[in-house]
């Protein structure tokens, strides 16, 4: 049965999103509780934009499934509501031939993910797509897509309320707790009680979902700062789409690339710095919470001793927009350190269990009447639309 009255934590894509599928498409009473005083203020407002096509995820996870429905849902919500869509596509390079094996692996899952449209190019055929791109060869995703999430989020939260529902900005969920009838919620902030029961809860806390709604400790949200360098006006042209390096395995994250935005500019990044403060989007934010809750979590110690030379690596490209483009200028020479200035940056959540695994797929997660996202990485703004439907199958 569906419930009658839910209470949504988090005012990202993700919550909007679970919020709007309960309200319109369910007939249920929806609250969400966001703390920030707008919506989209730290994932979804600091991402890359991007709206993914399927190419990297294991078939059959509900990364690849939620994704490849997720972009559906979204092209359509765009159309509907007027906001920015822009297939420019996207290509994966390699540069050189130790990238062969990764290379041919993401292929065949991009394949397996029915990823329309995909094409391998071989090095001359790049320069008729991206003609300042250079590579051995490349995989083209001509269906990838460029939006506005942050305008997205803000049309979610209208559906909602125009559903019936309310979206609580500046109210911080302090505690969550299964009483006799329903779930009782509290938060501080804002002049209404403090407190509120409903018949189930589903938390989309992004960066701080390990810390709402969950009883358990672990998986532990170790957060990874992506900076971005925007390309100077005079040479924003030179790309047309996307152009991304074939992405390291090991890795959840996808490599510092080149990405058009819906407003004409073109960024590079983001890298992946370990982060001292979940919602630090300086250099140096400190918190000293968020950076205690890391280091008291065998995991951290794990992926640290595993990974620590990716780290140093990383955070050298962090210091010096130089050793930044290094790199990235390998895929576009025409685009140097000189062509850049530092941009803006975003803080990714990424669970990790205690064994040290950096948690890939989705993590959604139910006890009692409360349900919880406990990880939605990228391409989870891409997905949100279908982990609403997820999320909604879940609560009936
Ligand atoms: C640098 C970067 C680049 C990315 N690029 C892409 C991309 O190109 N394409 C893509 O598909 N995905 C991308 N992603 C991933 C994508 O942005 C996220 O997966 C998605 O935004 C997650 O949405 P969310 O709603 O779960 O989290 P968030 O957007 O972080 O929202 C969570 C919300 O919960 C609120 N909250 C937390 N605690 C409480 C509390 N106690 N009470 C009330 N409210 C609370 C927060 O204030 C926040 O608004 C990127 C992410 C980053 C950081």
């Amino acid at each position: 049965m569906t419930p009658q009255r839910v209470g949504v934590v988090g005012g990202g894509i993700v919550g909007l999103a679970v919020g709007r599928e309960l309200a319109r498409r369910h007939g249920v009473h929806v609250t969400v509780l966001e703390k920030e005083q707008a919506l989209a203020m730290h994932q979804t407002g600091h991402n890359s934009g991007v709206v993914h096509a399927g190419i990297y995820y294991r078939p059959g996870s509900l990364k690849a499934t939620l994704c490849a429905r997720g972009r559906h849902l979204l092209r359509d919500f765009c159309a509907e509501h007027g906001i920015a869509y822009d297939e420019c596509g996207k290509l994966v390079v390699a540069l050189d031939p130790s990238e062969t094996g990764r290379f041919d692996a993401l292929e065949k899952t991009a394949h397996e993910n029915g990823v329309p449209g995909l094409r391998r190019l071989d090095g001359a055929e790049i320069a008729d797509v991206e003609p300042y791109a250079t590579g051995r060869a490349a995989l083209h995703s001509p269906r990838t897509a460029i939006t506005d999430y942050p305008a997205v989020a803000r049309a979610l939260g209208a559906q909602i309320e125009a559903a019936g529902g309310e979206v609580l900005l500046g109210r911080e969920v302090t505690g969550i707790r299964q009483g006799v009838s329903g779930v009782v919620v509290r938060w501080a902030g804002g002049p209404d009680p403090a407190e509120r029961v409903f018949d189930r809860v589903v938390v989309c806390a992004g960066l701080q979902s390990d810390r709402v709604g969950v009883s358990e400790r672990g998986p532990v949200v170790v957060p990874f700062r992506g900076e971005y360098m925007r390309v100077a006006a005079g040479k924003q042209d030179l790309v047309r789409g996307m152009v991304y390096p074939v992405p390291d395995p090991r890795y959840p994250f996808l490599g510092v690339h080149f990405t058009r935005r819906v407003d004409g500019t073109l960024e590079v990044g983001p890298n992946a710095v370990l982060a001292l403060a979940r919602e630090g989007y300086g250099r140096w934010g400190l918190d000293l919470g968020d950076v205690a809750d890391v280091v008291r979590w065998p995991g951290f110690w794990r992926v640290a001793a595993a990974h620590w030379r990716t780290g140093v690596r990383e955070l050298a490209g962090s210091l010096s927009v130089r050793a930044y483009m290094r790199a990235a200028s390998r895929y576009v020479p025409a685009i140097g350190a000189d062509d850049v200035v530092r941009a803006g940056s975003g803080v990714r959540a990424q669970a990790v269990d205690r064994d040290g695994s950096l948690v890939d797929d989705f993590r959604i997660t139910t006890s009692d009447d409360v349900t919880c996202v406990r990880n939605a990485p990228s391409p989870a703004a891409t997905s949100s639309l279908a982990i609403a439907e997820h999320v909604a199958g879940l609560l009936r």
